[in-house]
């Protein structure tokens, strides 16, 4: 999901509804705004479907009035998959003794069930499936004498990976978990400031990028500035490796680093270490893009596009349904024959989750009449499915968890396939000596299956680790 905030611009909800259009590639599903303003109180909209064909209409924009709101778009992942309705749209609002509070949160809480469990036996009245809304009831029950100290409270019981961009009449919250899983940033515009989950969404405001909120930390701001603190026990962060290969996008900053330069390192890294003789270096766009231009120019091989995408689909994972996905790769994708023919193909992709796009992909190229086709992966193997905030599906779904690379080579019919190892992807994200076994410096979870917190539900529900 995308999390964003505006404090301190007129019409603030324009700038918000901005920003979540910038963030859109990280949830499809459905958005929602909460804006504030004195004269009409808290005010909310929440919407399926894309933001631009909802939150530009002057209509319903006009609902939104205020120098303060929040913003939120969804993609249901592990937890709370299915048919996502209305009231799962965040973000969630609760009235307090000190007034309302909004929050919108990107992440998974991996204690949510037995939250819920004990929340509801206490007598708190959920409204939907969503595992971020234990928050507020969590709020609820808390003694703090103001809001961000009820936040704090709350969000002390809750584990997993959590960025919240939150609001009150008055400020504008962000936090993150100890661990900082998912990113979070804070940026300056005008007079006002925003959060977000990416800096490609403040560059379309025209915000200038401060900083990271840091893992572990909670920034309350108001007219007078930006106050910081650390609410929760410190720990080594974790920050999900795989936001670099393909959640973020490529024109963010994640770490000092660009996504993009990532990406491109990550194709350099993949050619050194699985070099083939081709003659073209296509991707599989646009996800795959940056990393076959870096295997293209530490190979040499020529940058191709052998594969068009229609630029009017979504992304196709994000797609909630089995059948709606199979669709997605033959409505999104389409070989350019011309360029294909006799040729023999390295084909760049950031992961093999499923197989049904490399496979899919694998048949069209080989339609079109190339020679040879050879996948090169810009990450390891996904065996091991995120319950962190990245919708992956259960383990049994996985083509790494049940099969060897060469198994996998046969099950896809290509001439070869290759992942890149972890740790040139630790070297290809700046990490010179590669992963430190002992304690690595990112979530891998999806790809090493360490997880660096206990999914605890999932485990309840009989996941083995
Ligand atoms: P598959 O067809 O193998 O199930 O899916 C792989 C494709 O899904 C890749 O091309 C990748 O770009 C895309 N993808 C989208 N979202 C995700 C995600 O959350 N995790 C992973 N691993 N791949 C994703
Ligand atoms: Fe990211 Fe994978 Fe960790 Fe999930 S399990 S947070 S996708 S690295
Ligand atoms: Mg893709």
């Amino acid at each position: 999901c995308g999390v964003f905030g505006v404090i301190g611009m007129t019409d603030s909800a324009n700038f918000t509804a901005l920003g979540m259009h910038a963030l859109q590639h990280r949830g499809q599903e459905a958005g929602g705004i909460v804006a504030y303003s004195p004269e009409t109180g808290f005010q909310s909209a929440r919407r399926f479907g894309y933001v631009r064909d909802n939150f530009t209409k002057a209509s319903l924009m006009e609902t939104l009035p205020g120098q303060l709101s929040i913003g939120h778009v969804r993609y249901s992942t592990a937890g709370t998959k299915g048919a996502t309705a209305i009231r799962d749209v965040q973000p969630f609002f609760g009235e307090f003794s000190m007034g309302g509070a909004a929050i919108a949160h990107n992440g998974n809480i991996t204690n949510a069930d037995a939250l819920r469990r004990e929340l509801i036996e206490r007598g708190s009245i959920f409204q939907s499936s969503s595992d971020s809304e234990c928050i507020i009831h969590l709020m609820a029950r808390s003694m703090g004498r103001n809001i961000p100290d009820r936040m704090e409270e709350a969000l002390r019981k809750v584990e997993g990976a959590f960025s919240i961009v939150a609001m009150t009449r008055t400020k504008l919250i962000g936090v993150r978990d100890p661990l900082g899983v998912r990113p979070l940033v804070l940026g300056r515009v005008g007079d006002g400031w925003a959060l977000s989950s990416e800096t490609c969404a403040l560059d379309i405001i025209g915000a200038e990028f401060v900083r990271e909120i840091e893992p572990g930390e909670m920034v309350v701001i108001n007219a007078q500035g930006v106050q910081s603190h650390f609410p929760f026990r410190p720990a080594r962060p974790r920050f999900c490796i795989f936001e670099h290969v393909y959640f973020s996008r490529p024109d963010s900053i994640l770490g000092g680093r660009s996504v993009y330069e990532t990406r491109e390192a990550i194709g350099r890294e993949l050619a050194k270490e699985s070099p083939v003789e081709a003659d073209l270096v296509c991707p599989v766009p646009d996800s795959g893009t940056p990393a076959a231009i870096g295997f293209s120019l530490e190979s040499g091989i020529p940058y191709a596009m052998g594969i068009i995408r229609n630029q009017y689909m979504g992304r196709t994972f994000i797609e909630p349904t089995e059948s709606i996905r199979n669709m997605g790769v033959r409505l999104k994708l389409n070989v350019n024959r011309a360029l294909i023919k006799g040729k023999r193909v390295i084909l760049v992709d950031d992961s093999v989750v499923r197989g049904t796009t490399s496979r899919k992909i694998k048949e069209m190229i080989l339609d079109a009449g190339a020679a040879e086709v050879h996948f090169r992966i810009a990450s390891p193997p996904t065996a091991w499915p995120c319950f962190y905030g990245v919708d992956t599906p259960e383990r049994e779904k996985l083509l790494a968890a049940t099969m060897s690379e060469e198994e996998m080579r046969d099950h896809l019919g290509v001439d070869s396939l290759k992942f890149i190892s972890l740790d040139g992807l630790y070297r290809a994200v700046g990490e010179a000596k590669g992963r430190d076994a002992n304690s690595p410096q990112y979530c891998d979870a999806c790809f090493s299956g360490e997880y660096p917190v206990k999914p605890a539900d999932m485990l309840d529900r009989g996941f083995q680790m």
